[in-house]
């Protein structure tokens, strides 16, 4: 009996593991499940490859899980990896936050430890170049490892709307995009259209910083954060220029006047039913630079010598009971925005789990 329960049990976890474990033949495997299964980044130099939604970083550092002014969140999801250059910032970043008054950082998603394709959500973050920061300020103890997976980040917007809440923003927020937005090598922060109107409505003096402040679907309950490709990283494509409109005027209004519009039920609403959705094909190993074949092979880093280098401080972290890393629990890991919460807006559920929900603008804006 006990014999046939263990048989059991074998069978089970065959079952589970099997669809997760790549496939002999790396071709026809979806690059997420290559570059998702990888605990480790690659010991090279640190590069990235390709362009920000199909590429892949070698020599990858790992900011640390608590620093004086940040905490990572959602550990179980290994993202926590960047360009050395994009942690720096974040370090940078979370030092001028908090002298203006932000409590500190919670770090939200970055890349796993080779980039590439992520294995749940998510488009770009594939060259260590991209970094997720939480809306919502630091609280000031350190939260443990199950309360960093199951709190929830905090959208800025008023309920069912697309305008912030006004007792959601403060000074400290607009100082927190402003400092953000104005190192060198920082190239985009997204944020939702509501967040670009206030920054909009509401800076004074120097406004050229606006121009960096990007407005998109979702992004209110965390910014989305990009450096541009770094020094020694030739195969690093460049994003388009956001030329040197602030963005305040035609393209901003364009969300609240078409994106957001209320629907009118019209009579091509037959046709429209018809048209097929296109489901997205997955990228695979092909897809990306050949450079990236190079960063799956080459072996590990090893795991005393992963971490970004920070300042030093007088700062202690406290231990954090970190579960061995698992493909399933970085797929299960919960969304960073409430569970059960009605919004008429395309939640950060479809920006962060499942990406082929997002309702596609018509004229889709230049991020
Ligand atoms: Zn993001």
């Amino acid at each position: 009996m006990r014999i046939f329960r263990v048989f059991i049990k074998l069978i089970l976890l065959v079952a589970f593991t099997l669809p997760l474990l790549p496939t002999t033949s790396h071709a026809a495997t979806a690059a997420k499940r290559l570059f998702g299964a990888k605990a480790l980044p690659a010991s090279l130099k640190a590069a990235a490859h390709g362009f920000y939604s199909k590429g892949c970083i070698a020599g990858a550092k790992a900011i640390p899980i608590d620093g004086p002014n940040w905490q990572v969140m959602r550990l179980s999801r290994n993202r926590r990896w960047g360009h050395p250059d994009l942690v720096k910032v974040i370090e940078d970043l979370s030092y001028k936050a908090k002298d203006d008054g932000w409590n500190g950082l919670l770090v939200g998603d970055m890349s796993q430890p080779r980039g590439g394709p992520m294995l749940t959500g998510h488009r770009s973050h594939q060259l260590g170049l991209d970094a997720d920061i939480w809306l919502r300020p630091m609280p000031d103890t350190r939260w443990n490892y199950k309360q960093r997976e199951t709190i929830s980040a905090i959208s800025v917007l008023k309920k069912k709307s697309v305008y912030v809440d006004k007792k959601r923003w403060n000074r400290a927020t607009t100082m927190l995009l402003y400092h953000a937005a104005s190192f060198p090598n920082v190239e985009r922060i997204l944020v939702h259209p509501g967040i670009k109107k206030q920054l909009c409505d509401t800076v004074r003096g120097d406004r050229r910083w606006l121009n960096k402040i990007r407005p998109y679907w979702g992004h209110h309950y965390h910014f989305h954060l990009r450096i541009g490709c770094p020094p020694g990283s030739p195969g690093c494509r460049t994003q388009k220029s956001t030329g040197s409109d602030l963005g305040c005027g035609k393209l901003l209004a364009w969300w609240f006047n078409v994106a957001f519009a209320p629907k009118k039920k019209s009579k091509k609403k037959v046709v429209k039913k018809k048209k097929k959705t296109k489901k997205r094909r997955q990228l695979v190993l092909n897809d990306l630079p050949q450079a990236c074949k190079t960063v799956l092979k080459a072996s590990s880093v090893a795991k005393s010598n992963s971490e970004f280098r920070v300042r030093e401080t007088a700062f202690a972290a406290v231990t954090i009971d970190m579960p061995k890393f698992s493909m399933a629990s970085a797929m299960g890991s919960q969304p960073i925005e409430k569970k059960g919460k009605k919004q008429n807006l395309p939640s950060n559920a479809a920006i962060e789990l499942g990406v082929d929900a997002i309702p596609v603008p018509s004229v889709r804006p230049t991020r």
